[in-house]
């Protein structure tokens, strides 16, 4: 089979050290752990930013020492987050765009997410989705439900989301699709020929969905963003998280993809310069 690429998504919005000792949170600290995850076989690593108090920002400062951190020290792929829990303003969550990352995450919908709702307006996804096409950043198409393949291909079929499509299925956030394979099957089933999919699973289910991806021919999304645990009771770290992939990969048959062949499988335009 071909091989897996290996995201790791190192930080989030969310974790801080009341969670969990072992979370990425500066610019130096996130830098540290993606190169030791880059080490153990990650591609990719998905990137938020957080203020010098540990909040969610946007800042493109903050992106850009976080991307020069890691550059100088490995060839990883980075994809800067344009998530919506820095900021509401479709302003804010595009400002790190100028600084031409090789990838973006761009999530095509709403939906509840916890006790809250994360919302992109179709007005907000296609500015995102513009100047990210603009800037020959590749996205990475977040769909936390079915819905927002529809509304991905849609962009598509406009121009706006040019072809081969990368999506990253986000399974398991309570309110949105939960992580089954029944699910998986059907979102995998659901984007066009020659797209290429990855799968982060929530919490315990990150395990399950990345073993189900290794077997289907998917790529994997692991990380503290995600899922905090090893086992239950038992606090995991980003590269322990990647280690496991690394192994289940070895186990099933599926090489794992260097950067260099992730950017071939993924088609990336260019290098990126963060
Ligand atoms: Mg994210």
């Amino acid at each position: 089979m071909d091989g897996v690429i290996i995201t790791v998504a190192p930080t989030g919005s969310v974790p801080t050290r009341q969670h969990t000792p072992h979370v990425p949170l500066t610019p130096d600290e996130i830098a540290e752990d993606v190169f030791r995850c880059w080490e153990a076989g990650a591609a990719i690593a998905h990137i938020h930013a957080r203020d010098v108090h540990n909040s969610p920002t946007t800042d493109p400062a903050v992106f850009a020492e976080i991307g020069e951190k890691i550059r100088s020290r490995c060839d990883i792929i980075v994809m800067i987050s344009t998530g919506g829990r820095a900021s509401s303003l479709v302003e804010d969550r595009a400002a790190p765009l100028s600084l031409n990352p090789e990838m973006a995450s761009l999530t095509t919908g709403s939906t509840n997410f916890g006790t809250s709702a994360y919302i992109n307006t179709p007005a907000d996804i296609e500015r995102l989705a513009t100047e990210m096409r603009d800037r020959g950043i590749k996205p990475e198409i977040e769909v936390f439900d079915s819905a927002m393949i529809a509304n991905a291909l849609r962009l598509a079929g406009a121009g706006v989301l040019p072809p081969p499509l990368h999506f990253q299925f986000v399974m398991g956030v309570q309110g949105a699709i939960p992580a089954t394979a029944k699910n998986l099957l059907h979102l995998v089933e659901s984007i066009p020929p020659g797209s290429t999919w990855s799968v982060a699973g929530i919490g315990r289910a990150q395990l399950a969905m990345g073993t189900l991806a290794l077997v289907m021919g998917g790529h994997v999304r692991v990380g503290l963003e995600d899922n905090l645990q090893y086992t239950k009771g038992m606090l995991a770290t980003n590269v322990q998280l990647v280690e496991r992939v690394v192994r289940l990969a070895a186990e099933i048959g599926r090489p794992v993809c260097t950067p260099a062949e992730a950017r071939v499988v993924l088609g990336l335009p260019r290098c990126g310069e963060v």
